[in-house]
């Protein structure tokens, strides 16, 4: 009975985390890690909290106790790096992170001895990378993808340079950050503890969380410790230099994270390698084009390309060249940085990618895409408020019309559809004119 009550609350758990477009899919791996992580009295805490932040009074109503009990529950679990908290005009408020970006990483952000994390990176590693549900969930269920790649920014030409812009800079993005988080790098801490230590033994030291999410990580548990913007300058530096791949959240305004990726631990670039030609994450809007007059065929961009998107082959006049899959090709900007003759540029790509304007953006796109903003508006309630279903409407309202179209048909939303064929009757008006 009591292993059936057990089961039953990080069942409530699995469902609860579910609740987000990207979830965890139910799996005997996912409820060990779950009670790795989770007490069987958390589980059931946490499988009541809704989605969107809720303060310590609304937890103490939920959980039927008070709100001295609720909140010293509440900040148990920020140690824990299970929940995130946050200040909205003074009021703490709480949130539960998704699992990915979100409390799967944090957990291996800092050594710790509550939990072993040795088992729990060897469950993560047959969760992630034998077993393949999530991993495929987790990039590939929706067009609108979770993460993007920065270009390295010192292999850019002159020009380049000057016309990038500002939300496609790593540089940018960190000067521009209320605060930046350094971590242990999550992917490299599990595949050491799992037997898998990184190839090219790249730094742990390098794991950037931005705002918020920083400065709760930072202050609850100490999964993250707040750095100023020399010292973030200085880990995207020790990044290129050790060939890693700057990968954030897909979004042009605060993204939460910037993670310094090696193709051999990462989940997002072995992915790229596993399902190749499929693109877990969002390209850079530059391509690699290789001068072959300057080229001297030493193969260095072949061994450093994080995905495998290069292979040297024997020209016409029996000279090696090295030969890029575009089509897979996430615009990096490694090869570039490693070319001792500089026989390769990053051009802009002739087609520019679109990226989600904030997180709210990407939310709802990936939620259209995969059939569930319906659940995600009204089941959750994670937009009900009025000012946060203006956004949602705003974002639906900026889409193109098959979207939309999509939108409405999941909404089923008398007012969208008011609104949206006013935009088309407005629309029609303006041609007419
Ligand atoms: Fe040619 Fe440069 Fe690649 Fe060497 S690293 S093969 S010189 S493009």
């Amino acid at each position: 009975m009591g292993h059936i009550t057990s089961r039953q609350a990080y069942k409530s758990l699995e469902e609860r985390i579910n609740w987000f477009t990207q979830g965890a899919p139910p799996s005997e791996t996912l409820y060990k890690i779950l009670q790795v992580l989770y007490t069987e009295k958390e589980a059931k805490w946490m499988a009541l909290l809704p989605v969107r932040p809720f303060t310590a009074k609304k937890a103490a109503k939920i959980w039927r106790t008070t709100e001295y009990k609720a909140e010293k529950v509440l900040e148990h679990l920020c140690e824990k790096a299970l929940l995130v908290d946050s200040y909205h005009n003074g009021v703490r408020k709480f949130v539960m992170p998704p699992p990915m970006a979100g409390f799967f990483e944090f957990a291996l952000m800092r050594t710790r001895g509550d939990i072993d994390q040795k088992y729990l990176s060897e469950l993560y590693y047959q969760y992630m990378n034998v077993e393949e549900d999530f991993v495929k969930d987790l990039f590939y269920a929706t067009e609108t993808r979770l993460g993007r790649v920065y270009v390295q920014e010192p292999v850019l030409s002159s020009e380049n340079a000057l016309h990038i812009l500002d939300y496609e800079r790593a540089s940018y993005i960190l000067d521009e950050a209320e605060y930046i988080g350094l971590g242990t790098c999550y992917c490299r801490h599990k595949m050491l503890h799992a037997g898998h230590p990184c190839e090219i033994n790249a730094p742990l030291d390098v794991c950037l969380t931005l705002g918020n999410v920083a400065r709760s990580l930072a202050q609850n548990g100490g999964f993250a410790r707040l750095i100023d913007k020399a010292e973030a300058r200085d880990v995207l530096e020790r990044s290129y230099a050790a060939n890693l791949v700057q990968i954030g959240e897909n979004v042009q305004n605060n993204p939460m994270f910037i993670c310094n990726c090696c193709g051999c631990c990462c989940e997002a670039l072995q992915a790229a390698r596993k399902f190749s030609p499929m693109q877990p994450v969002a390209t850079t809007n530059y391509q690699p084009k290789v001068k072959q007059e300057t080229c001297i065929g030493c193969g260095k961009c072949e061994k450093v390309c994080p995905i495998l998107a290069i292979s040297m082959e024997e020209g016409e006049n029996g000279k090696k060249k090295p030969v890029i899959d575009m089509d897979i090709c996430l615009g990096c900007g490694v090869c570039a940085n490693n070319c001792p003759t500089k026989a390769i540029e990053m051009e802009r790509r002739p087609v520019q990618v679109i990226t989600p304007v904030n997180s709210t953006h990407r939310f709802v796109l990936q939620a259209i895409e995969k059939g569930t903003l319906q659940n995600l508006v009204f089941d959750n309630h994670a937009f009900a408020n009025h000012r946060a279903m203006a956004a949602v409407f705003g974002v639906i309202l900026s889409l193109p019309p098959l979207k939309q179209a999509l939108a409405s048909k999941q909404f089923k939303s008398i007012y969208l559809d008011k609104l949206l064929s006013s935009q088309v009757n407005k629309k029609k008006k303006q041609i007419k004119e």
